[in-house]
């Protein structure tokens, strides 16, 4: 099949939009797409500092990848945070990648890792409840991610979520009956403490698959390999069940997000409160008492 654009040979089809796409045209798309992104949610303003989560995946290292071609075309400064979990067999492989691909992007990195910030890998926390690694394991991460950037000086702390990512959450979280974190979304931290770095997220409109093809095309050196604990998550179940609605109704994946994305101005007003408190262990911001990491790190 050839390209919609040119004469070359496509290396992608995208259904939703029925276009062929050769590499040089796919890439194009896909930065476009980006930095109209970037611009019209006003993501990354002029001279502020951004601090980008980088795991060694396709996401966070293409999210890496785009944010320094951006500040080629406008002033803006830029850190990596690694978060070391501790997680045998499998940590060492993408911090590797991380590392050789912000070394290649010439970015800046910090690693920080679960053992020195609690004196604990993510795989002694939950030796006896794998169930819960993943929960215990984004709970932790989050922290370090926010007090790093904030240390840092940062103004924003930028992930690497794709759409996939996106939709999975909203389905999990109502699937569980979690009206607070459904009714969250992205600027809910900012909003109800100073305490919490701006999250952003610029991928958040991007199909895992298409992230996929951008990093191969552009020749990431990423890490493919699965997180053993991802086998205990319910993510995986409902990413399989949004994957066959995407196969029968393509555009399925967007019309979820944006129908999120529609409603959430309704739901934070009626389910976030307007400010919280401070845990009573360690005073960083929560909604009860103590705080989820501090209950972590109790136990
Ligand atoms: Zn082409
Ligand atoms: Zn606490």
């Amino acid at each position: 099949m050839k390209c919609s654009r040119c004469k070359k040979d496509a290396i992608y089809f995208q259904r939703q939009s029925g276009q062929h796409y050769c590499g040089e045209h796919f890439n194009s798309y896909f930065i476009k797409k980006f930095m109209r992104g970037i611009r019209e949610d006003q993501l990354i303003k002029k001279g502020e500092k951004v601090a980008v989560a980088v795991s060694g995946g396709k996401d966070s290292l293409t999210l890496a990848y785009l944010l320094k071609k951006l500040q080629a075309r406008y002033p803006f400064e830029m850190e990596a945070i690694i978060v070391d979990e501790g997680i045998s067999g499998y940590r060492r492989h993408t911090l590797d990648a991380a590392k050789s691909q912000l070394e290649k992007l010439e970015i800046d990195y910090h690693i920080e890792s679960f053992e020195d910030n609690f004196g604990k890998t993510l795989d002694s926390f939950v030796e006896n409840n794998k169930e819960n690694a993943c929960s215990t394991c984004g709970v932790l991460r989050r922290y370090i991610l926010n007090k790093k950037a904030r240390e840092l000086s940062c103004t924003k702390l930028a992930t690497g979520h794709n759409l996939d990512d996106e939709d999975q959450s909203v389905i999990m979280n109502l699937m569980r009956g979690d009206v607070i974190r459904f009714s969250r979304g992205q600027n809910y931290y900012k909003k109800i403490s100073d305490k919490f770095v701006e999250r952003i997220k610029p991928l958040r409109y991007f199909l895992e698959k298409e992230i996929v093809i951008f990093a191969l095309n552009n020749k990431l050196s990423f890490d493919s390999s699965e997180c053993p604990y991802a086998v205990y998550a319910m993510r995986g179940e409902v990413g399989k069940f949004l994957d066959r609605m995407e196969e029968v109704r393509p555009t399925t994946k967007y019309s979820l997000l944006s129908g999120y994305d529609k409603i959430l101005p309704a739901l934070n007003q009626c389910f976030i409160p307007e400010s919280i408190g401070v845990c009573e262990i360690c005073g960083e911001p929560t909604m009860d008492g103590t705080c989820m990491r501090c209950k972590i790190l109790e136990k």
